[in-house]
């Protein structure tokens, strides 16, 4: 049995009409990551294109499965080190993000292993802000 966690999400993402580019990267330790620069990365292609912030949650948990075994996990949102691993990990994290995102909110989250580092850049745009057209896909 866990502790409540109240959990309501915000509609303020739809009212601020944004999508999310996600954005992974994997670096050497030390080395700066080629898209470190938030302007740079917005010409870049995305990942990813999520529509929704359970759609952002999901794409940062299985980014985080992908590399994490037992690391940890920055959040920044929370400016505390997490340690990662378990289901209950994951679900504490999932419903976290998804309450950053439901408020039209960008999340950048650091993955570290031995060797690397991995990054994942979910920014939050408008359709004004899109240079990738998402709008126009959205429609077809
Ligand atoms: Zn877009």
């Amino acid at each position: 049995m866990g502790v409540f966690e109240p959990f309501s999400p915000s509609d303020e993402w739809e009212a601020a009409a944004v999508h999310w580019h996600a954005y992974a990267e994997t670096t050497a330790k030390g080395a700066r990551p080629r898209t470190a620069d938030r302007i740079a990365r917005r010409d870049e292609a995305p990942d990813a294109v999520l529509r929704s912030p359970v759609e952002v949650a999901r794409w940062i948990e299985q980014q985080t499965r992908v590399h994490v075994s037992h690391r940890e996990v920055y959040a920044i949102h929370s400016r505390e080190w997490v340690s990662m691993g378990d289901e209950e990990d994951l679900a504490h994290l999932r419903r976290e993000n998804v309450l950053i995102a439901s408020r039209g909110d960008s999340i950048y989250t650091d993955i570290f292993s031995e060797s690397d580092r991995h990054d994942l850049y979910v920014e939050a745009v408008t359709n004004e802000q899109c240079t990738h057209g998402c709008a126009t896909d959205q429609s077809q």
